[in-house]
């Protein structure tokens, strides 16, 4: 196993001869490192011991005979079967040896001086190192041999002697052999116990030879050789001390290149400690920015894929109004066709139009005419017209046998006869004589025209006149079923105003008051309120009542509404309904504002109609307190009327409206352009014939305010052509009208299509560079983010090798 170190130790047989002093401590002896083959006959061998083996008889050719081992004391045998080198013949004694805790003790020896040979082989630590096994040799408890490492001489399996080990043996014939290890344990091969030859006398008297003793003077040939030992050892202790300075110099150098180094590594570690730190904050940062970049880079491939969607979309969406542009400049090109057609009929609209105005000013003409002609037919009926109207005998009057004193023979003729005696009658004219049996639509035939009036802009007063439980209120406001004067008048205003909707526009509202007691009472007002109501002078011949309630009315309904609301009104604060009313002049005025679309002229007229209170002489009746008060009033305001009236037929300079609230809030309607109609109520009982008379003389009396002109000879037929005309030319001028408006029309939304069409390209365009630009600023900003990224892990790797290199270095300083 050691053959292959055979070389190593046999160089350096030379060079231990040194080390061979330091192991033996007896002048004289030797070590051989290579195996002797045979001892010779002169050499005496007294015993030759195979340690740890079997008798060797003639081995080889040594006629000496080795015996078994013997005479040991402790220790244990061991046998190897590896060839020992270099060991001549006597390979056997080498393969076997004793080791351990072991003596040897020879007795019955002759006392004298004997050379002893000591044969070792590592057989056991084969492989070393050296020191493993290192130990001593005593002979008669002197030391021969010193800290032997048999390893360190031959190395393993080959033949070490330690030979001619001169030793004494006393009188007692014993030889005790020690072994003692240092490190590891002792082992023996073989022990050789040969005689010493005789030192020569001179020698011996010298005593100057080392290694040779006897038995007498042991002790001081043991002590020669330890002196020399010493000196030797003390010489070597100087050389060792001198080494030992100059390792300790050496050592304080290396100490100090130590220090320098650790300091060294000191900083080089700070270093690398802060450059790890960097290193990690780079890596840190490194990762964080390939987070971004990753994140940045999934962001740009999601708005990349958003971004080609979307101009696909785009591309799309263009082509579609690519196709739709085609299609609206195709539409275009057909309307700018149609231009010249348009050019054409414009110009043929143009002459219409020429034309329409041609023939408007011929209408306004007309209308002017028409109403001046219809003015001056009225005129010619006269402004004041008065209408008797006779009940019926009620259930009670006929039930009672009173008898009729009214005449309607020539009743169609105007004419009225009241059986005043039994050969007396009275007679009287008026406008018209409506007989028990004409019914309300008959009465409202001969109003009807005052409709046209009021929207013509004259201010209009319908009243009717007479005794209590004549009829007044059933003239003037009828039955829900059997709807009297005012709402067939409103019923009428209206459709008027819905027939001339397409050349006038009409404002109509409505005040709903009575006057009782000479005051003034708003029976549209939602509160009562203590203020007086006044008549005021508005404007030169306009008078109104400021604070009153005008209800403004679009539909017969809400006129309705507002009667209905104004009846309630009048319920309110009073037991008997029908007494209350019969002592209180009803009045609703309706207030037309109108305003013609061709002329633009504006009108504003009223139209009055009057429930007045009840004509009976009260006085005749002894009443007293408000009875009394309210017939006085009654009294005062009809024959204020009557005066008013008288006044206008005298032409008197002054007219005294102001007499009383009646006259005065009918100021601007009675008189001058205003146009009357009084129905004068009267009751065909004998009872009543008093108060018939009366009332038939009071009307009498107004109807003589003027007699009217002449009646004038009108052409109407020639009127109803021209009317007819014009209704033509302004349908036509409609239709006409009509057309260019459509035209004009499919003209401006074919335009503003285009118009939207060419934003929407243009802005699509602008959205695909915008969406483009985007695109370009992405990747530019994913180059630079790739370029950081390869610069960062460039930064890394650098401190990286940097790093590995401090490593090093740093290890090596350690080393
Ligand atoms: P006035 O208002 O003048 O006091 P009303 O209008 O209250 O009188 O009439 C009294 C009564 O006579 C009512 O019941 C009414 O219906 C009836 N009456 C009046 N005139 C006529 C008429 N022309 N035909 C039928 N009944 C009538
Ligand atoms: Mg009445």
């Amino acid at each position: 196993m050691a053959n292959n170190k055979d070389s190593s130790f046999s160089c350096n047989q030379e060079d231990n001869a040194d080390d061979d002093d330091l192991v033996l401590c007896v002048s004289g002896s030797k070590i051989v490192r290579r195996g002797v083959s045979d001892y010779k006959i002169s050499d005496k061998v007294v015993k030759f011991v195979n340690a740890g083996g079997e008798d060797l008889q003639n081995e080889g050719d040594s006629s000496i005979h080795i015996v078994h081992d013997q005479a040991f004391k402790g220790g244990d045998t061991l046998r190897t079967n590896e060839t020992i080198l270099d060991c001549g013949s006597l390979s056997s004694l080498y393969q076997s040896a004793r080791f351990g805790n072991f003596s040897y003790h020879f007795d019955g020896l002759p006392c004298g001086d004997y050379l002893l040979d000591l044969h070792f082989s590592e057989i056991i630590n084969t492989n070393g190192p050296k020191g493993m096994r290192v130990f001593d040799v005593l002979v008669q408890n002197e030391k021969v041999v010193s800290e032997l490492d048999i390893y360190s001489y031959v190395g393993a399996n080959r033949p070490l002697k330690l030979m001619d080990i001169r030793i004494p043996v006393g009188l007692d014939g014993v030889l005790v052999i020690k072994f003692n290890g240092v490190h590891g344990t002792p082992i023996i091969s073989g022990i050789c116990i040969k005689e010493a030859p005789k030192v020569p006398a001179y020698e011996l008297q010298q005593g100057c030879l080392a290694g040779h003793s006897y038995v007498t003077d042991t002790p001081n040939q043991f002590n020669n050789v330890r002196t020399k030992h010493i000196s030797k050892y003390e010489k070597k202790i100087e050389e060792l001390t001198a080494r030992c300075q100059l390792k300790s110099n050496e050592c304080y150098e290396a100490w100090m290149a130590l220090a320098a180094l650790n300091k060294q590594l000191d900083k080089v570690n700070t270093e690398l400690h802060k450059k790890a730190f960097e290193n990690h904050s780079l890596i840190q940062s490194m990762g964080l920015q390939e987070i971004k970049l990753k994140d940045a880079i999934s962001m740009r491939d999601h708005e990349k894929k958003s971004f080609v969607k979307a101009i696909n979309e785009l591309g799309k969406n263009i082509e579609i109004m690519k196709l739709e542009q085609t299609k609206l400049s195709r539409d275009a090109h057909e309307c700018a066709n149609l231009i010249p057609d348009m050019d054409k009929m414009l110009s043929a609209i143009q002459t219409q139009v020429t034309k329409f105005e041609d023939l408007k000013q011929k209408y306004n003409e007309e209308v002017a005419k028409r109403k001046k002609l219809y003015n001056q037919v009225e005129e010619a009926k006269g402004n004041i017209r008065v209408f008797c109207r006779c009940r019926p005998l009620d259930k009670h009057e006929v039930s009672a046998g009173h008898t009729m004193v009214v005449d309607f023979s020539a009743s169609k003729d105007g004419d009225l006869g009241i059986v005043t005696g039994s050969s007396t009658k009275k007679l009287y004219r008026f406008d018209r004589i409506y007989t028990p049996n004409d019914g309300q639509v008959d009465v409202f035939a001969d109003a009807s025209p005052m409709v046209i009036s009021v929207l013509d802009g004259y201010n209009v007063c319908i009243f009717a006149y007479g005794q209590t439980g004549t009829g007044k209120t059933f003239t003037m406001e009828g039955t829900e079923k059997n709807r009297g004067v005012n709402y067939r008048t409103l019923e009428a205003l209206f459709d008027t105003v819905e027939e001339r909707k397409d050349t006038f526009s009409f404002n109509i509202s409505i005040c709903v008051l009575e006057v009782y007691n000479e005051q003034i009472r708003d029976l549209l007002a939602t509160s009562r309120t203590t203020k007086k109501l006044e008549v005021r002078q508005a404007s030169e011949g306009a008078h109104h009542v400021p604070g009153i309630v005008e209800a403004k009315v679009e539909s017969i309904r809400e006129v309705w509404n507002a009667l209905q609301a104004g009846s309630n009104a009048r319920a309110v604060g009073s037991n008997n309904v029908n007494e209350h009313s019969s002592r209180s002049h009803c009045m609703i005025c309706i207030t037309v504002k109108s305003k013609n679309l061709l002329n633009g002229e504006c009108t504003k007229s009223k139209l009055w109609l009057v429930d007045l209170a009840g004509s009976e002489k009260l006085a005749k009746t002894n009443v007293q307190g408000d009875r009394l008060k309210e017939a006085q009033n009654i009294n005062r305001s009809l024959s204020a009327l009557g005066d008013v009236i008288s006044a206008l037929a005298s032409k008197s300079t002054h007219i005294p409206y102001r007499n009383s609230k009646l006259t005065h809030l009918l100021q601007d309607s009675l008189g001058g352009d205003s146009k009357t109609v009084m129905y004068v109520q009267i009751s065909p009982s004998e009872h009543d014939m008093s108060e018939t008379l009366s009332s038939l003389n009071f009307a009498t009396r107004v109807r003589g305010v003027e007699l009217g002109p002449a009646k004038k000879q009108i052409d109407y037929s020639e009127l109803q052509k021209l009317k007819s005309s014009l209704d033509k030319a302004k349908q036509d001028l409609r239709l006409k009208d009509e057309a260019i408006k459509k035209l004009e029309e499919n003209y401006q939304s074919l335009e503003i299509k285009i118009k939207c069409k060419d934003q929407m390209h243009k802005n699509q365009q602008d959205q695909v560079d915008d969406v483009t630009g985007q695109l370009e600023l992405k990747t530019q900003l994913c180059k630079q983010l790739e370029k950081q990224t390869s610069q960062l892990s460039d930064e890394v790797k650098e401190k990286q090798d940097m790093c590995s290199t401090l490593q090093k270095r740093v290890n090596l300083s350690i080393l």
